[in-house]
This record gives C-alpha cells, sequence and structure tokens, in this order.
C-alpha cells in the first residue's frame, strides 16, 4: 500500500507535534469507571473510544473494538489494519468530523490501562552483538564470549506467556535455588540478583499455517505493531539453573510490556538497514531492504536516566526472528509476542540490562544519588521508547514497574 498524501495536521487539542500525534495512534485496551474494557486508541493525552464511532460510521470490523483485548481486530490481517488506520487519520484531521468524533475522546487520566493482547506464545531472543558479548565476558571471561552458533541464527528461549504483566504491574523478587560460587550446594531464598533486560517486543497479527515457514518477506504481514518490553531477571537464579536448557525460573516470574501497541505502519520512517552481518546467513535469514529499527530506548530508574540503548544496533532483525522462529514448520497464532533479548550498544552507557551496567556487580552504578548494581525493594524502572515519524518523534508509551519485596 502507497501512502501518495501527506497526514492534514489533527484538530484533537494539544496532539499536533506531540508523540502521539496522527502519525502514531498506538492501540491498547482502557476502562472508565464501571464500564467494560474496550479497545481505544492514543491520541495525544486523549483515548479514541473506537466502538461508537464505528458503530456511527457502519464500519464493519466495528465490533470488534467492544472486545477487552486487541486480538480479533489483529487477526484481521494487514488490509483491515492499514484501512483502519486511514478511517482513523481522517477522523482526527477533518474537522467536519469533529462533532461527531470528540465526544469519544476520553482524556488519559480518567481511563485505566489494560494488558493490550491476551498473549498467546512467548519467545525471547538475544539479539545484540553487544549485549551477547558482554553476557559472554561476564559469565565466561576466559573463553570467546560467542558461542560458536551465534552469527549463524537468532538464539532464542521459549518464555511464559501467562506471566506477561501490563506496564505498572508490581513485581514481586522471585525467591529461589542460587549458589554462591564458593557454596558446595544451593540455598533457598530471595533473589539478590534482581535485574532487568530493555527490549522490544513483537505482536503477532495474522496467524501462519503448521508445517509452512514465514518467508522474512512476510513479516508486514503476520506482525502486527511493537511493545517496550522490560524482561525482568534473576540473575543468581539464572546462573545456578540455566545449564543445559537455558532460562527458566530466573525469567518467567514477570514479564513487563507496555500498554499500548504501536502498529508497524507507524514505524515506516524508523525503518533502517540491519549492521553488515558477517558471515552471510543462510537463504531463509537474509532480507531485502531495511530490516531494522531506529528506535530509542531510555532506562529509567527512581526518576533518573542510566541508560540509552540504541534498537537500531541489533544484529538480527525481528523478520529474522520470525522467519527462524517458523522454519521448522511451527506456526505463530494471533497474540503470540517475540521479544528481541536486551538491546545494548557498544558503550557502557547504552547497556539494557543491570548485570552489564554493573559488569557482573563489580562496578556499581548509581540513580538518584544511590549506588546499584542490582535492583533493591522499592525501587521503580521505567523503559521509554521513541522512534522517527512522519512529523516528528513518536512514542511508544513506557513500561513501569516497582519492585516488591519478596513472599518469604
Ligand atoms: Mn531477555
Amino acid at each position: 500500500m502507497t501512502h501518495q498524501h501527506r497526514l492534514a495536521t489533527t484538530w484533537v487539542d494539544g496532539a499536533a507535534g506531540s508523540l502521539y500525534d496522527v502519525d502514531n495512534l498506538p492501540y491498547g485496551v482502557f476502562s472508565r469507571d464501571a464500564e467494560n474494557a474496550r479497545v481505544g486508541v492514543r491520541i495525544g493525552e486523549f483515548v479514541l473510544d473506537l466502538a461508537p464511532v464505528a458503530a456511527a460510521d457502519m464500519l464493519s470490523v466495528g465490533h470488534l473494538f467492544e472486545a477487552p483485548e486487541l486480538n480479533a481486530f489483529l487477526a484481521t490481517g494487514r488490509d483491515t489494519w492499514d484501512s483502519v488506520r486511514g478511517w482513523i487519520q481522517g477522523l482526527l484531521t477533518d474537522e467536519g468530523e469533529r462533532d461527531i468524533v470528540e465526544p469519544s475522546l476520553v482524556p488519559l487520566e480518567q481511563v485505566t490501562l489494560a494488558l493490550p493482547v491476551a498473549i498467546g506464545d512467548y519467545v525471547d531472543f538475544y539479539s545484540s552483538l553487544d549485549h551477547a558479548s558482554n553476557v559472554g565476558k561476564i559469565l565466561r571471561p576466559d573463553a570467546e564470549p560467542l558461542l560458536p552458533n551465534w552469527r549463524h541464527l537468532p538464539v532464542g528461549y521459549h518464555g511464559r506467556a501467562g506471566t506477561v504483566v501490563a506496564s505498572g504491574t508490581g513485581v514481586r523478587r522471585p525467591c529461589g535455588q542460587s549458589k554462591a560460587a564458593e557454596a558446595s550446594v544451593p540455598t533457598y531464598g530471595p533473589s539478590r540478583r534482581l535485574d532487568i533486560e530493555a527490549e522490544l517486543g513483537f505482536v503477532v497479527g495474522a496467524p501462519s499455517r503448521l508445517g509452512e515457514r514465514v518467508p522474512t518477506a512476510a513479516f508486514a504481514d503476520h506482525v502486527f505493531g511493537v511493545v517496550g518490553l522490560n524482561d525482568w531477571s534473576a540473575r543468581d537464579i539464572q546462573a545456578w539453573e540455566y545449564v543445559p536448557l537455558g532460562p527458566f525460573l530466573g525469567k518467567s516470574f514477570a514479564t513487563s510490556i507496555a500498554t499500548w501497541v504501536t502498529p508497524l505502519a507507524a514505524l515506516e520512517a524508523a525503518r533502517v538497514d540491519l549492521p553488515v552481518q558477517e558471515p552471510t546467513p543462510l537463504g531463509y535469514l537474509q532480507v531485502g531492504g531495511p530490516a531494522g529499527y531506529d528506535i530509542a530506548v531510555e532506562v529509567e530508574v527512581n526518576g533518573e536516566v542510566v541508560s540509552r540503548p540504541p534498537y537500531r544496533s541489533m544484529y538480527w532483525g525481528p523478520a529474522q526472528m520470525l522467519a527462524h522462529m517458523t522454519v521448522n514448520g511451527a506456526s505463530v497464532r494471533t497474540g503470540d509476542l517475540f521479544a528481541s533479548g536486551t538491546i545494548s550498544g557498544p558503550t557502557r552507557a547504552e547497556r539494557g540490562s543491570f548485570l552489564e551496567l554493573s559488569w557482573g556487580g563489580t562496578e556499581p552504578w548509581t540513580a538518584a544519588g544511590h549506588e546499584r548494581s542490582f535492583l533493591l525493594d522499592g525501587d521503580e524502572v521505567v523503559l521509554r521508547l521513541t522512534a522517527p515519524g512522519e512529523f516528528g518523534r513518536i512514542g511508544l508509551g513506557e513500561v513501569r514497574g516497582t519492585v516488591v519485596r519478596a513472599r518469604t
């Protein structure tokens, strides 16, 4: 689909030139007072309540916006996603629609936002060369940092979909087994190395068929959009349990995502080439054209920015992740979520985890005047993501979580 028109200016108060202008329009699920949760689109500091406006316009898919999750809309596929986006842009830029639409703009401060998608399967990758290299150097200082498979395939694991939570949900410090380096046996107790992973998540809209792979060129036909994602990680639990089958209880206790899903259509201006991949990947992983995204991330702890990981530096792109995830014939379903892995850039100020920022706990960092290696109870972490849009920068919402004391 080509966009020959340039978007007009919105009539919504305060929205033009903001991070949530008509070039953005992320989808979420909101409720107000005792009303049922339903689908809305963010414009400026408002949520556009789609169901009544769609009913008034007799939109054929309008009833899908009465659902308490985005799934039914996501399942309709790219043609419908594009036509609905065009319809909403028309509503919000045409002064002639203002009288009909304005009563359905709900101020953000009056709504509660929910988990936007009923999550199907969840996969987490490990796509940052800088992150994988840093972790290799920290955990295996005497060995080659990258394992032999890393430059040949996007490494990933299947995570726990049922513990994906909406931004704003408190994260209880997990308990589990860990073993100190000098100890001969493990002990049980609250994690002492609670960490974050600043990531970008990809939400599957249109499903694929079992037994058929999704080529890299079909990425945008299946993936609807993106969410900021925090893959909370208990490093001490992880270090003891992860060999030989990979992450398990050190990561399954909570994964936070943004309450707004930003459509790929809003990220056209953010598309960039992937870094040079050497050696050249196998055929099914090759991409034509820009397959990366220029998305900036800020990691804030207790009100202070401590790191700025750059998504554009990621080695493997999401089309490659999806192609790899399905190359064996595994299918994807509406609502499936896959995430990039920790986003880290080459410098210290661009590291997307505290494991790296503190270099395994040996180089503490500070936030709001307090020294930290890993998180303490009561610490609040906020990830903020922005990208270039058609008019200026667009906001991808925030991923907020406060550490709650362990239940012992
Ligand atoms: Mn992760």
